[in-house]
């Protein structure tokens, strides 16, 4: 049975490459049998709005892109939204589990030391990867930092060398060298979890069986598949 989602992110009115992403996503789910999901991305508190979400329900609704799994509202299935999610500790539980598992890790570097690294990163006419230096910290300087409340991130354990290569049904094989990725923050600093941790946490939660997305996200693909990978174990 396919369960597909519609992911967006309320950030703006709907437009028409959302909606076609929404449409080919519904189709796909109606011709397999399948479930369709809608899943609004709101934890991004500065950009998500509310009004966004509604020209977004709206948008489907006028289409008849009708959900068909979700919260009961107002006698319809309505969307779970990841904000909901986020204050039920669903991120926080998982960035847990690959803290515990030695596949994340605590990050202190403020925005300045980041940034730096990253100019030395483009004076020297090298791709910017995180240097790993919070690596360098004892689990008693961690434990000191966190409780003394210092802003920090958890950030994910990229593989460093090899080739990850998949099969996108559109495209075919695509092909990316992790030694290029880096270690990506999961667990932004407001607690709230990073884009590309949040969907793979839901598309495991929630069962998804096929992505239908717009090619902006293929460069997202390592990442996520490594976490795929990593919370597979789990
Ligand atoms: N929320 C993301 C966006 O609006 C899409 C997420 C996804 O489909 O993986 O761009």
């Amino acid at each position: 049975m396919t369960r597909i989602r519609f992911a967006p992110s309320p950030t703006g009115n709907l437009h028409i490459g959302t909606l076609r992403t929404a449409l080919f996503a519904w189709l796909y789910a109606k011709v397999t049998g399948g479930t369709f999901i809608l899943r609004v991305e709101d934890t991004d508190r500065e950009r998500s709005e509310t009004h966004y979400e509604t020209s977004i329900l709206e948008g489907l609704n006028w289409m008849g892109l009708s959900i068909n799994e979700g919260p009961i509202t107002g006698g319809d299935y309505g969307p779970y939204r990841q904000s909901e999610r986020m204050e039920q500790g669903v991120y926080q539980t998982v960035a847990q589990q690959l803290l515990d598992a030695g596949q994340a890790y605590y990050c202190f570097d403020t925005s300045a030391e980041l940034e730096a690294e990253r100019q030395a990163a483009i004076a020297a006419k090298k791709p910017y990867v995180y240097s790993r230096k919070a690596l360098q910290l004892t689990p008693d300087d961690i434990q000191k930092k966190l409780e003394a409340n210092l802003p920090h991130t958890i950030r994910f354990k990229m593989p460093d060398t090899g080739t990850l290569t998949y099969t996108d049904l559109i495209r075919g094989d695509v092909s990316f060298e992790l030694n290029l990725i880096g270690d990506f923050v999961i667990i932004k600093s407001d607690q709230s979890p990073s884009y590309n941790f949040a969907v793979v946490v839901d598309d495991i939660g929630m069962k998804v069986s096929h992505i239908i997305r717009g090619e902006d996200h293929i460069s997202n693909m390592p990442r996520q598949l490594c976490l795929y990978d990593a919370l597979a174990q789990k």
